[in-house]
């Protein structure tokens, strides 16, 4: 990674999400500031993004506001998935820590539209309980939308219940494989369009989808077509986070505070 060389001020961008691919874009595009992005390393291999990257942990809030003061960073920016709180947290202990501002960039959550058949629950492990509680026939193939990282919490449901078919979306093929035959992945990456979705559903057969309130274009089309199908979305609610600051909702709108800020 490089910063040093160019006249506008590096700010961090802690990514991992279309939102802080796009708002490194606008900012490379710009005269406001030169992006570097952040990545955890979750994913084999992330999808380009403009300006410069670094990737992997920091170790910590004190790892974080050491990385940012050493390379001269000037305003962090949290754009972070909103189901990542740890990070969270870190990056505004660490902003103060390093005597610059935070800012945080997030989708808006999705809400309820008519023909909608949400079932609210508050994490993975409620909605395999929500899936048992529907009492599904057999082979039922029920659409796990989740992500990989909190999955283990699915797994007590899934052997309640090996005779549905869980079928997994995730970007990379696990590490070490589920513990029931009746978990399988299809890896793909999004941004999905509803009528890739539409098509998935029909060809899986896909009557129960399981999903987290994400909110953004990127992954609603799984929603959409539930609506139009008329099929329940076992939804997990938006954990709430420590961070206090104000959530920018936009590029524009998180350019506008950084401009005032830089
Ligand atoms: P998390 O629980 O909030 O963070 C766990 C640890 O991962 C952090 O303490 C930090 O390690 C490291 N980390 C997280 N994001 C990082 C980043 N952008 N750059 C460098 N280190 C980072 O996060 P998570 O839920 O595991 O998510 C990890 C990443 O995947 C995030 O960047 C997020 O945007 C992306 N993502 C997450 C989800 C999800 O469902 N959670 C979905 C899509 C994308 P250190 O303490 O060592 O610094």
């Amino acid at each position: 990674m490089t910063t040093g060389s160019r006249a506008k001020p590096p700010v961090l961008i802690l990514g991992g999400t279309s939102e802080a691919r796009a708002l490194a874009a606008a900012l490379e595009a710009g005269d406001l500031a030169v992006p570097v992005t952040s990545f955890a390393g979750r994913t084999e291999s992330p999808a380009p993004v403009p300006g410069d990257h670094r990737i992997g942990g920091f170790g910590g809030p004190e790892g974080l506001a050491a990385w940012l003061v050493e390379h001269r960073i000037t305003a962090l920016i949290d754009a972070t998935h909103p189901f990542a709180l740890t990070i969270g947290d870190n990056a505004v202990t660490a902003a103060r820590t390093a005597g610059i501002p935070a800012l945080r960039l997030t989708r808006a959550p999705w809400t309820p539209e008519p023909g909608d058949v949400w079932i609210d629950v508050g994490d993975e492990g409620e909605a395999g309980n929500a899936v048992l509680a529907q009492d599904p026939p057999s082979g039922t193939t029920i659409l796990v939308a989740l992500g990989a990282q909190r999955l283990e919490s699915l797994y007590p449901a899934v052997r309640k219940r090996e005779d549905l078919r869980w079928r997994v979306r995730v970007v990379d093929p696990p590490a070490s494989p589920y513990p029931s035959q009746a978990m399988t992945p299809i890896i793909d990456r999004g941004p999905f369009n509803a009528e890739a979705e539409h098509f998935l559903f029909e060809r899986e057969g896909v009557s129960v989808v399981l999903a987290r309130n994400a909110g953004g274009d990127a992954s609603v089309a799984k929603i959409v077509v539930a609506r139009r199908l008329g099929l329940p979305v076992i939804m997990i609610r938006r954990p709430a986070s420590a961070n206090p600051q104000h959530a920018c909702h936009s590029v524009e709108e998180l350019e506008d505070q950084l401009r005032r800020l830089l």
